[in-house]
């Protein structure tokens, strides 16, 4: 239903040009990378300032109406998906890398700006902002406070609210607060509450986030396995001897053969899995630590080991991983992207578990994870057009989870809770 007053106002306050209410325009705004539930806004806004958001969270709020804020939507759970109609706050306007303070390693951004814009901006000054989800060329740095987004980089680095010092937002009643961490441990940590909450408690507008120095230097492997088994026993025998990499990417057969199709690597086709594992910081002793990967690599049955020269080889051992996501639409019309945890020792079960789901729903699923984190991302492939189908990856995508839940793990690492999986909150938590 379209709130004709409301419009009427919006566009007053923000301008005709940054507020869209046509079916053709919203049509654009009614559902996300989770693409299985839609709902059209009844109206989406473009505000160009904090200021203007905040005239437009009071606006719904004396017409009663609800407020979804969106990033570049690039959620794999539904969260901007305004199932309840209402306004859609986008913050792809506000997109201004505000400030940069390289001598106390800040950089102050307003919420749309895209993740990869902040660090291409930094190139050459020997910083870089450190959260890398795979949708950074995209997904907003907003976005990723919003969800608390993780990455390949995650296992050092941490996730995304590891590296914000401060929040510009606005609350439910319009109010504008900013937000800087505590140092008194009996004061509330209210960056560590909005950090994560997908915008159920506020539009974040502004950002100050930490700038992380560029390592000096890289190894970049590449190890295949005959089984996931021996995959993920070696991530623990690494993880163990206390050598934390940059990453450990796991990529499953089914990944692979995709990827293989798709970019011609030269992937063993008859392989069970694949890791792709980044050591980096200080030039001195990576290769020793190299040389100890490369042996617990061996010692769990790595049938096949490839270690990036120089840059360019990395940079192709990287796309290995990063193509992963497109190589999908080989194998199927649509696939349901999931994202659970689990203790990195219970990756094998995990997986041996999502098998046995796909096999019971008749369905392929393929695996990639963030394996050093415990960080699984089951991937079930089915044809969107056929309903049956629909409701089979649907229950496949809800046991894996479960699953997740009964190996110790959560509903999420770092795709958020969304509409997706808002049902299942009740599993781990108390009303
Ligand atoms: C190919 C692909 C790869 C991905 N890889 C990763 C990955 O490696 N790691 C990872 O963590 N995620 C990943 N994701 C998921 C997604 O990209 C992240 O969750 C990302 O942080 C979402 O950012 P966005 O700007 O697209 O937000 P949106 O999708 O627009 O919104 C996400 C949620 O945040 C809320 N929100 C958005 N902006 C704001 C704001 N300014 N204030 C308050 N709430 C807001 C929305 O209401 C919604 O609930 C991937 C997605 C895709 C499609």
């Amino acid at each position: 239903m379209i709130h004709t007053p409301l419009v009427r106002e919006l566009r007053a306050r923000l301008g005709a040009e940054n507020v869209l209410s046509a079916p053709s325009e919203l049509a654009v705004y009614d559902c996300d990378a989770y693409t299985i539930e839609r709902r059209r806004p009844d109206v989406v806004v473009l505000p160009q300032s904090t200021q203007q958001v905040a005239e437009v969270v009071k606006l719904a709020k004396r017409h009663d109406v609800p407020v979804v804020p969106r990033g570049a939507g690039t959620s794999l759970s539904g969260g901007c998906v305004p199932l309840g109609g209402g306004v859609v706050v986008v913050l792809a306007r506000m997109n201004r890398i505000v400030e940069i303070d390289l001598r106390n390693r800040m950089a102050v951004v307003e919420a749309g700006v895209p993740n990869l814009r902040l660090t291409q901006h930094l190139a050459g000054t020997g910083y870089h902002f450190a959260p890398d989800p795979a949708s950074q060329a995209a997904s907003t740095i907003g976005g990723n406070v919003a969800t608390n987004a993780g990455g390949p980089h995650t296992l050092k680095y941490g996730v995304t609210v590891n590296h914000v010092f401060g929040i510009e937002a606005v609350l439910g009643d319009g109010w504008i607060v900013r937000l800087a961490p505590v140092e008194n441990p009996r004061e509330l940590d209210l960056i560590g509450l909005i950090v994560g909450s997908e915008g159920t408690l506020g539009i974040v507008t502004k950002i100050w986030v930490r700038l992380t120095r560029d390592p000096q230097d890289y190894r970049t492997m590449r190890a295949v396995f005959n089984t996931v088994d021996d995959a993920t026993r070696t991530v623990t025998r690494v993880i163990a001897a206390g050598i934390i990499p940059a990453a450990v990417e796991l990529m499953d057969q089914g990944i692979m053969a995709a990827i293989e199709e798709t970019m011609h690597f030269g992937l063993p086709l008859d392989a069970g899995a694949m890791l792709v594992i980044e050591l980096d910081g200080p030039a001195v002793g990576l290769d020793a630590q190299q040389e100890r990967v490369i042996e617990f690599c061996r010692d769990c049955g790595a049938r096949e080991l490839l270690h990036a020269a120089d840059s360019r080889q990395r940079e192709r051992l990287w796309q290995c991983r990063k193509s992963s996501g497109a190589a999908l639409g080989r194998l199927s019309p649509s696939f349901l992207c999931q994202d659970g945890v689990v203790p990195r020792t219970r990756l094998p079960e995990i997986l041996r578990r999502i098998a046995e789901i796909g096999r019971k729903h008749q369905l392929r699923i393929v695996n990639l994870a963030h394996a050093g984190d415990g960080n699984v991302h089951p991937n079930v492939l089915f044809d969107d057009r056929d309903p049956d189908q629909v409701t089979r990856a649907l229950a496949a995508g809800r046991e894996l989870l479960e699953a997740c839940i009964q190996c110790g793990g959560s509903i999420t690492a770092e795709h958020g809770i969304g509409i997706e999986k808002v049902d299942l909150m009740e599993r781990l938590f108390s009303e």
